[in-house]
């Protein structure tokens, strides 16, 4: 998986939100959760997780979308609607960014999936680690220190 090059730009379906990240993800992934699916219209949702300072909105006002808190908040443009980001309340470790947005997604692939028990049994992810529900918490800091030692 090549790095990205830096920085990374996206927008939503429209074009009104313009996003930019200036740091290298800290993990990626696929989930496979029921909210995933219907807020993706797809089998699964996909992630980098970006330190939250190197996340910018450079165009456009996100609007709240989806889950209304109290855990997160789904951000997407106020026009088309197109899920963007995610904000964990009371977290501000990393954003999770849907790299579907970015202009160049050549370098992404899932490196953890998530949720698998709700996997539409025809769906294979290539990802190196599964998790029938969510990673604990205690494990991300050895996760990440894998991502960021991958080839
Ligand atoms: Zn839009
Ligand atoms: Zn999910």
């Amino acid at each position: 998986m090549p790095a990205p090059t830096l920085p990374l730009t996206g927008s939503c379906r429209c074009g009104r939100v313009h996003i930019r990240i200036t740091a290298p993800p800290l993990m990626t992934a696929a989930c496979h959760c029921r909210g995933c699916q219907k807020m993706s219209s797809s089998a699964f949702s996909l992630t980098a997780m970006v330190p939250t300072g190197a996340l910018e909105v450079t165009q456009g006002e996100p609007v709240v979308c989806g889950t209304h808190g109290p855990d997160q908040d789904h951000m997407a443009c106020p026009y088309c609607m197109t899920w963007m980001f995610t904000r964990v309340t009371g977290f501000d470790g990393f954003v999770n960014v849907r790299p579907t947005m970015f202009d160049d997604m050549a370098w992404f692939a899932p490196f953890i999936e998530t949720m698998t028990s709700a996997k539409l049994p025809w769906v294979h992810v290539p990802a190196q680690h599964s998790y029938d529900a969510w990673p604990p918490m205690d494990q991300f800091e050895t996760l990440m220190a894998d991502y960021a030692a991958r080839g």
